[in-house]
């Protein structure tokens, strides 16, 4: 169960974070998505990120607060977006209700951002408030079409508008209060393939939380409360929450697997490199690739779940906050079909291996090394990685991360060329001929 909206990195939550985080994974929670509101709180919402690993960042400028935007925080976002990992561009959209802020100054944010995800290719979480035909409208002009309407209170017309267009709404504590009758019947009767679960917190409190803070353990509560409005049991409706939000995040779909991965691999006390070493080879998370890989010694270890759960978080903030300049600088070129239009995956999994780069049109796997593996082992741990991937009819190219920060042009050419070719051929660089 993914809270899709929760503002974690409030200062309402200083106190006691650790414990609030803490009590929503006990009551279900696998996943808290934290957005922005300004650019001031950047900074806020990628530490507590980094410190969850169930956190997952969106950035973005919130309508409400257009009268603080400055030109220079659209620049601030897009670098951010462009070489942080983050799952959305949020907090945006407009607010016509608080009279205060100027809607022409909203719109012009608005329209900034949406050309952002557009172009990034990100979905995006939507603030509406007393403005869905324009937020609507907006969309579809710049062609944005994946996202959340977070807090969705409109009709049931402009509901139906907006999942024809691919958006899913957010359902939280507002509904929860027997007098919102228009949000209880929409709860109720829109298709369940439309719905996602927001608590908002620490806004909007549920009837019971009234007055006080709300937190995102309330979020099975609030389910409880939909799946009881639509008469279908409270599984079912997790079950399709969690379809939906997946339909929007596709990366935080990626991390996951790769959460799992490596839950069971440390779970199941495989052999392992140990947490010094692991940490020694920072930044480069080559631990994710799979138990078989360690570099130089390896021993059998039984690590307490504390323990285990310091490492994963490690490996998660380094996956997603710290790729290697390497990794960064070659995703900038791959990502959105800036090469030749060819569209690439960062991070996927194939097997028990997590693959740095994939077009899977041209059957291409990019590989990128920390430069670390001087020893036997790795190199033939390596080896026999590019042999499961080849069996599998993938091409793999091979690149150190110096070659492509030194001469990233000759590398591009060189993925170029491979991309073209329509023939699987043998890795043109095979590993003992690199060194
Ligand atoms: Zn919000």
């Amino acid at each position: 169960m993914i809270d899709t909206h929760c503002h974690l990195d409030a200062s309402e939550f200083d106190a006691d974070r650790d414990a609030v985080v803490a009590r929503a994974l006990q009551a279900g929670l696998t996943g808290i998505i934290v957005p922005a509101v300004t650019a001031d709180n950047f900074g806020a919402v990628r530490e507590a990120c980094a410190h969850y690993p169930q956190c997952f960042p969106a950035l973005g400028l919130h309508p409400v607060y257009a009268m603080q935007h400055q030109e220079g925080d659209l620049l601030t976002l897009e670098t951010a977006v462009k070489n942080e990992s983050v799952v959305a561009i949020g907090e945006i959209g407009l607010d016509a209700w608080d009279k205060n802020v100027d809607l022409e100054r909203q719109k012009h944010f608005f329209a900034a951002q949406l050309k952002l995800a557009r172009d990034m290719d990100l979905p995006v979480l939507l603030h509406a408030r007393h403005a869905v035909d324009e937020v609507t409208g907006m969309l579809r002009r710049f062609g944005v079409r994946r996202g959340i309407v977070h807090a969705f209170n409109g009709s049931w017309q402009q509901a139906d508008k907006l999942i024809n267009m691919g958006f899913k709404l957010g359902f939280g504590g507002a509904m929860t209060y027997p007098r919102a009758l228009n949000l209880r019947r929409l709860a109720a009767q829109l298709p369940l393939e439309s719905l996602v679960l927001e608590t908002d917190a620490p806004d909007m409190s549920p009837v019971w939380a009234h007055g006080q803070r709300n937190l995102p353990e309330y979020l099975p509560r609030i389910a409880e409360e939909i799946a009881a409005l639509r008469e279908i049991t409270l599984e079912s409706l997790i079950t399709a929450c969690a379809a939906n939000t997946d339909t929007v995040f596709a990366q935080i779909h990626r991390e996951k697997s790769i959460f799992t991965l490596l839950s069971q691999n440390l779970a199941t006390e495989m052999t392992s490199p140990s947490p010094q070493k692991l940490r020694a080879t920072s930044p480069s998370p080559s631990p994710l690739r799979g138990e078989g890989r360690g570099e130089g010694k390896t021993h059998k270890t039984t690590r307490t779940k504390s323990e285990q759960l310091a490492i994963l978080t490690t490996f998660a903030k380094q996956m997603r906050l710290a790729p290697t300049e390497a990794e960064a600088r070659l995703w900038y070129f791959l990502r959105n079909r800036r090469l030749n239009n060819w569209k690439f995956h960062r991070q996927h999994l194939i097997d028990k291996y997590i693959i740095d780069f994939i077009c899977i049109d041209a059957q291409l796997v990019i590989e990128l090394d920390g430069g670390q593996h001087t020893d036997i082992i790795a190199q033939q741990n390596d080896l026999a990685r590019t042999v499961f991937l080849e069996k599998r009819g993938l091409r793999v190219l091979r690149f150190w991360n110096n070659e492509v920060l030194q001469q990233t042009e000759a590398v591009l050419e060189r993925i170029l060329r491979a991309l073209d070719t329509e023939t699987p051929h043998p890795n043109p660089l095979p590993k003992g001929e690199r060194e």
